[in-house]
């Protein structure tokens, strides 16, 4: 429980509303902090999100046939299971559904401000507090500040010469336009990582053209099927069947899709499967050909789907794989000298996924600016913390995405972390808690080697990257080592601050000794119980 004192509500004289605990953003992340934050006992928080309802990617993404590789008997909330008997993935619309009810058995609606987005995030050094502002100019203060805004939630559209001179509509994936009729047209789709492969098909059957403009080729496995079959079903329905089956995912990721990244052993049977669907699927030779990718597997996300090569096979769809010089009022020009005809250009482009926590202006301990220090690349102590800025938190902040497993449950795991903290902060009276330097120096040097073994900094460019080169996205190891990572006592990688300002402080780390860094013993710096000394 955390303590009657993160309870109150306190209302300062000035009339700013301030809380014990603000949540920013109210997809998996923001929504499984609050089910803790209610869990552990306290009311004194609020949820805010700039869009008109829950759901994050999930809201946002809403084009055809929208749904996820990942099963969501794993991708869900381990105190939310989803015990569907009939659908081992289901759609963008389920999956918002789910969240939703979420949202509505635990309570979580008074909790809850939409439309509310934060433009600036400042410590005060004074009070160990945060000062929001919304875009709107309000202000909120937060004793404790998390970061739930997720990696996938700004579109990024490349700029191409003569963009804004095409006459026809012109959308995002993420921003679909259900306004627009897209029946009998021809289309553009730019782009061909996971949401352009779902959107494809749906796409080929209902537009008079589908022209797919390919930058580079990804490695594709067939995707099991939707529904379960007979057997499955009464499997899912003895005690215990389906929490069963969600180990067994979680376990089978670990053990044969994590090791993909670090071309271990299951890197050339996963090759070797994916030439093999893409030899079934494609019988072109010169389609099969610009399909084919020249990077390692796993070296940017790997597509699993089953529509995505037979759309390819239509009629209507053309796969274009010269590079697009410009676009013209009527369509694309590519470098070879064609124009091709759109009526609409739908751009599946992705996000602007490196740059974390962006439009939030960030300001931590002495007004440092967050963004001036992760300019080539953020970097936070396991996707979570980062020392010069107490009291806040990340929730899949960098390197903390699993790009071989299920994303709830990393975000879960960072969510109980964030709760040790903030009991930890609770029982030491302490006003701040903050990851130390050194704690961050090793976990650095840990990411810096163990991504050393991916095959990612020797791969292609992909959001897993920031433009300096730098890895930021994608865990490098598997979600067991992540889980076992997070294990130990916020006390050994974390200083609970006591004081505040410039006056006198103590310094408190109460258990000195070992933590788990990658499966290493680390020794973090011991400072016995209490320390006292000057800050600046
Ligand atoms: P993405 O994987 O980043 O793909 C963007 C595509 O746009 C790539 O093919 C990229 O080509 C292309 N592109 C970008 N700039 C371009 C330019 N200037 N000219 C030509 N092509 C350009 O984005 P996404 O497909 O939206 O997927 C992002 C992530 O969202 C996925 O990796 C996944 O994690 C998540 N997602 C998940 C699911 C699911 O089922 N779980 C579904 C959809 C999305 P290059 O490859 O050459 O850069």
């Amino acid at each position: 429980m955390l303590t009657q004192r993160s309870t109150r509500h306190r209302e300062p004289a000035n009339g700013i509303p301030h809380f014990k605990v603000v949540v920013i953003g109210a997809g998996f992340g923001g929504i499984g902090m609050a089910v803790a934050l209610k869990h552990a006992g306290t009311e004194n928080f609020t949820i805010l999100d700039s869009g008109n309802t829950v759901g994050g990617v999930w809201r946002d993404n809403t084009y055809p046939d929208c749904n996820c590789d990942v099963p969501s008997h794993l991708y869900s909330f381990s105190f939310a299971p989803y015990r569907d008997r009939r659908t081992r993935y289901p759609g963008q619309p389920e999956i918002l559904a789910y969240l939703q009810n979420v949202v509505s058995e635990h309570g979580l609606e008074p909790h809850l401000q939409l439309n509310t987005a934060i433009s600036e995030a400042t410590y005060l050094d004074t009070e160990g507090s945060w000062w929001l502002t919304t875009t709107c100019g309000h202000n909120i203060v937060a004793e404790v500040v998390v970061f739930a805004v997720g990696q996938l939630h700004r579109p990024h559209i490349p700029e191409f010469p003569g963009q804004s001179e095409f006459s026809g509509p012109a959308f995002h994936s993420a921003r679909w336009d259900h306004d627009q009729d897209l029946h009998g047209l021809d289309l553009a789709v730019i782009g061909t990582g996971s949401s352009a492969a779902q959107l494809i098909p749906a796409l080929a059957g209902l537009a008079r053209t589908v022209r797919v403009f390919q930058r580079t080729p990804n490695w594709v496995l067939p995707k099991p099927a939707t529904h379960f079959g007979p057997l499955a079903r009464i499997a899912l329905a003895v005690p215990f069947g389906h929490k069963l089956y969600r180990h067994a995912l979680a376990y089978g990721a670990d053990a044969v899709l994590a090791p993909i990244m670090r071309r271990g052993w299951s890197a050339r049977p996963a090759e070797w499967a994916a030439r093999r669907y893409l030899r079934r699927e494609i019988s072109d030779p010169v389609l099969r050909a610009k399909l084919t990718p020249d990077y390692p597997v796993g070296g940017k996300r790997i597509l699993v789907d089953s529509g995505y090569y037979q759309a390819l096979n239509e009629p209507n769809v053309e796969l274009i794989t010269d590079p697009i010089t410009n676009i013209t009022t009527t369509g694309i020009q590519t470098a070879d000298n064609r124009h091709h005809h759109a009526d609409a250009i739908i751009y599946a482009t992705g996000f602007h996924a490196s740059e974390f926590l962006v439009p939030v202006t960030v300001r931590g301990r002495g007004g440092r600016l967050l963004h001036e220090q992760w300019s080539t690349g953020a970097q936070a102590f396991m996707g979570l913390a980062v020392p010069g800025y107490p009291n806040a938190f990340l929730i899949a902040g960098s390197n903390s995405f699993n790009p071989a497993g299920s994303n709830p449950e990393m975000k879960e795991r960072q969510i109980n972390y964030i709760l040790k903290c903030l009991r930890w902060r609770e029982e030491t009276g302490a006003a701040t808690v903050e990851v130390s330097a050194d704690a961050m120096g090793h976990h650095q040097e840990w990411m810096r080697t163990t991504l050393a073994k991916t095959v990612w900094p020797y791969s292609v460019s992909s959001w897993y990257k920031h433009p300096s080169g730098r890895v930021t996205n994608p865990w490098p190891s598997s979600a067991r080592t992540f889980r076992r990572m997070l294990r130990h006592h916020p006390s050994q990688v974390f200083t609970a601050m006591t004081g505040l300002g410039t006056g006198r402080t103590s310094t408190t780390q109460l258990a000195s000794g070992k933590g788990l860094v990658g499966g290493t013993t680390v020794r973090f710096e011991q400072t016995g119980t209490v320390r006292r000394r000057r800050t600046r």
